[in-house]
């Protein structure tokens, strides 16, 4: 019997597509991972007899707010959290808005007016400001893609414009929250302002969903993007009006707050 000779065999077409497709799964299964991991509920140990919720004075914009045509509300779609509803007691609110970099990059500097537009809108109703530097800012708004999110019926990530998260922290012992919100470079004109709007009343409070498509705060992206609504007001202005932990003194604040939940909000068609 002759000695078998064993060649090295070749490198097929076939081999070098099956090792792309893995590497391109691994790289979803690490975004999945990543994204499931941001949307784990943070382990928070609040000594509750340190923390007793109290509502904050309503702002005199929300205190002046009538709604003379009755249109109701969604508050009962709004979420309290574990530190109760998530408003701000601290005004103006500071707000960081992405700068293009350079002057010449003209479709930052349209996405920068659009989100600017957005937050005046809201400034009707809360005292904010545009602040120069993020790290100064309550809520942070940047001109970034959100990661890719894996849907809760398939394994296909989703692509999402616009995402909102807040985390939790102490200052001076006193139990704050900040925001920030990603909203895609890619979208333009009313949809990105529909999107800034959107995000920045989860921001400013809102954290739920309106069924009615003439809301901003709908869970959807509709053709014709409203303005905010008097039900969005309404609701806003119940919000205000709740006890929350946050914007008071804790005696004992154990342990970690991080990023807590990712807005389910899915813009893209
Ligand atoms: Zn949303």
């Amino acid at each position: 019997m002759g000695n078998k000779i064993q060649y090295p065999k070749p490198k097929t077409r076939k081999h070098l597509n099956i090792r792309r497709l893995l590497a391109v799964l691994a790289l979803f299964i690490g975004a999945g991972l990543l994204v499931i991991f941001t949307n784990l509920p943070s382990h928070a140990v609040i000594e509750s007899s340190s923390i007793s919720p109290s509502p904050h004075p309503l702002p005199p914009t929300l205190a002046q707010w009538q709604d003379n045509t009755n249109s109701g509300d969604y508050f009962s779609q709004v979420e309290k959290t574990q530190v109760g509803y998530l408003v701000w007691s601290q005004f103006p609110v500071k707000i960081y808005v992405d700068r293009p970099q350079t002057a010449s990059n003209q479709q930052a500097q349209a996405w920068f007016s659009s989100v600017l537009e957005t937050v005046q809108e809201w400034s009707a109703y809360l005292p904010l400001v545009v602040v120069e530097q993020p790290d100064m800012a309550d809520i942070t708004i940047l001109r970034k893609a959100p990661p890719l999110q894996f849907s809760r019926d398939g394994n296909f990530p989703r692509a999402r414009s616009a995402q909102a998260t807040y985390e939790l922290y102490t200052s001076n012992n006193v139990l704050s929250h900040r925001f920030t919100i990603l909203l895609s470079p890619t979208q333009t004109g009313v949809f990105l302002k529909a999107a800034s709007r959107h995000e920045l009343g989860h921001a400013l409070g809102i954290w739920g969903h309106s069924d009615l498509p003439t809301d901003a705060l709908y869970f959807s992206q509709v053709r014709n993007p409203p303005p905010i609504s008097p039900r969005d007001v309404n609701t806003l202005k119940r919000v205000y009006e709740q006890p929350t932990t946050l914007g008071w003194s804790v005696n004992k604040f154990l342990y970690k707050f991080s990023k807590y939940w990712t807005d389910k909000l899915k813009i893209v068609h």
